[in-house]
């Protein structure tokens, strides 16, 4: 059968793909299309054909499905950002758990009886709104003025939202009085096309047990004007601007309710890279505080910190629970970001040690063990595959009885997950315990296909999370144990 491109179609929507596009079929032929939900009958248009599978663009819904609810954001279908928003979210949870049942089954081989008796429910979120600490709206120009939103679909036109509904509600009021001071003192937005105007971004952080808001604004340079560079069309227009003007945009949205600190980043390249690397404090100290499981941290605007804080909690705890300290071991906390996870288990292990490939992560994870009080965690910038087989070949070299035995690792390693020097090393250090903690249940599959083959590990536990509601990801935590340990 040969399909035209704009053919219409009519056909059921039988699965869900692992980006949350809805999978159907129209004889032997696979059809992809995006915003379409299992139980759907729809009429889709042709976009794109392949061999045996082509994709599709949804046009109607002609019987939804029993999962579809209407979705709670106005904007979900252009903002595209939340591609599970019209999906109930029990069935969200659904879908999460058995995307990581089926990669641990197909991708890591692992016997469907180990995940019976493994497997646990997926952790949800009682609330699934509202859950992000941080926020970055991109600042732009429509056809009415400065705008704050999100960009449609893969251009970098503005569509105006100053309330994320995954957001907390202080962002509104912060994005409104960024808006009216640009356009009272003529401040221009950034144009993407031409690489001039001036703000391109604004980023908002709120520690949720403490309260505080940063609000950082993202700039094509130091000031609106005077700094000897071009702010294109627009800087003709406004001209006799405060060179304070920064200051006076500080001062004003310190009266708003939670903000303690506004900060200016400037970013002068033509990327998609949101932040630049210069900051500078234009009010309060210039980061804020938070705590996960009484550990205090400091967050500035560059800081990696988890978006979903009630989750953390609940991810971290699964991870110390698996770790299973009794005051004595020694751990390694491996892809370790700001400490976080280390710091959270220094309190209950003898010695812990991380690793992280950034070097002002580790800045900041030493400042906030300080900050703590925790003496007892060792930091390392550099790359796990690399820092690990180099401390392991030191206590090899070692006379026997004096090398230093590893009780537990943890590795909580970004999407690609871990290199296999670093998974070679783990094993030969022979923990205890292995700690995996994933935001890719394949990639985490592939690899605990190459930790469990020689069969001195068994899995003992799995555990999936939902630190991101409303969209197809899902973070799973694994443990696993040493044979006769
Ligand atoms: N455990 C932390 C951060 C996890 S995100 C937390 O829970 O907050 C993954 C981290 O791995 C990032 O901070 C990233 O910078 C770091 N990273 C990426 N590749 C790495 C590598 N090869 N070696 C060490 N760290 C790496």
């Amino acid at each position: 059968m040969e399909y035209r491109k704009n053919e219409v179609l009519e056909m059921e929507i039988t699965d869900l793909g692992s980006e949350g596009e809805g999978i159907g079929r129209t004889g032997a032929f696979l059809w992809f299309v995006k915003d379409a939900l299992p139980g759907d009958r729809i009429r889709a248009s042709v976009m794109k054909v392949k061999k045996n599978y082509g994709y599709a663009r949804l046009q109607e819904i002609l019987a939804p499905g029993p999962d579809r609810t209407a979705p709670a954001c106005p904007v979900a279908r252009q903002c595209g950002g939340c591609t599970l928003q019209a999906m109930d979210y029990t069935a969200q949870l659904r879908f999460k758990e058995n995307k990581v049942r089926n990669n641990l089954l197909r991708i890591g081989g692992i016997p469907e009886e180990t995940l019976q008796e493994v497997f646990h429910p997926v952790i949800g979120m009682k609330d699934p709104f509202r859950y992000r600490n941080k926020a970055q709206f991109p600042v732009g120009n429509t056809k009415t003025g400065v705008a704050a939103g999100f960009y449609a679909g893969r251009t970098h036109s503005i569509i105006p939202c100053e309330d994320c509904l995954l957001g907390v509600e202080e962002n509104k009021a912060i994005t409104k009085e960024v808006l009216s001071w640009m356009r009272e003192n003529r401040i221009p937005a950034y144009d993407e096309e031409s690489g001039s105007g001036f703000v391109r971004h604004i980023l908002i952080r709120k520690g949720f047990q403490s309260g505080q808001v940063m609000v950082c604004f993202v700039t094509n340079g130091e000031k609106p004007q005077g700094t000897g560079k071009s702010y294109g069309k627009d800087s003709g227009k406004s001209s006799g601007k405060d060179p304070d003007v920064m200051t006076g945009a500080a001062e004003r949205l310190m009266k708003l309710p939670g903000v303690v600190t506004v900060v200016q980043n400037i970013n002068r390249e033509r990327t998609n890279v949101i932040l630049g690397r210069e900051s500078r404090t234009l009010a309060g100290p210039g980061f804020i505080t938070d705590s996960i499981g009484g550990t205090v941290f400091e967050i500035s605007a560059q800081s990696f910190y988890q978006v979903n804080p009630v989750q953390t909690e609940k991810l971290y705890g699964t991870a110390l629970e698996y770790a299973h300290l009794t005051g004595n071991e020694t751990v390694w906390d491996l892809y370790c970001g700001i400490g976080t996870i280390s710091l959270f288990l220094a309190k209950k292990a003898g010695k812990v040690r991380g690793v992280e490939i950034v070097p002002q992560a580790i800045e900041d994870a030493k400042r906030n063990a300080a900050r703590n009080g925790i003496s007892n965690a060792e930091f390392f910038v550099g790359r796990a595959e690399e820092v690990l087989p180099a401390w392991y070949a030191e206590q090899q070299r070692k006379p026997e009885g004096t090398r230093e035995k590893i009780d537990v690792i943890v590795v909580d390693p970004p999407r690609k997950g871990c290199d296999e020097q670093c998974l070679k090393t783990m094993l030969a250090m022979a923990p205890d315990r292995i700690v995996y903690v994933s935001c890719d249940s394949a990639t985490l599959a592939r690899d605990l296909k190459y930790l469990l083959a020689d069969g001195r590990y068994t899995l003992r536990e799995v555990q999936p999370v939902d630190m991101f509601p409303q969209t197809v990801h899902v973070e799973t935590i694994v443990l696993l144990q040493k044979l006769n340990s």
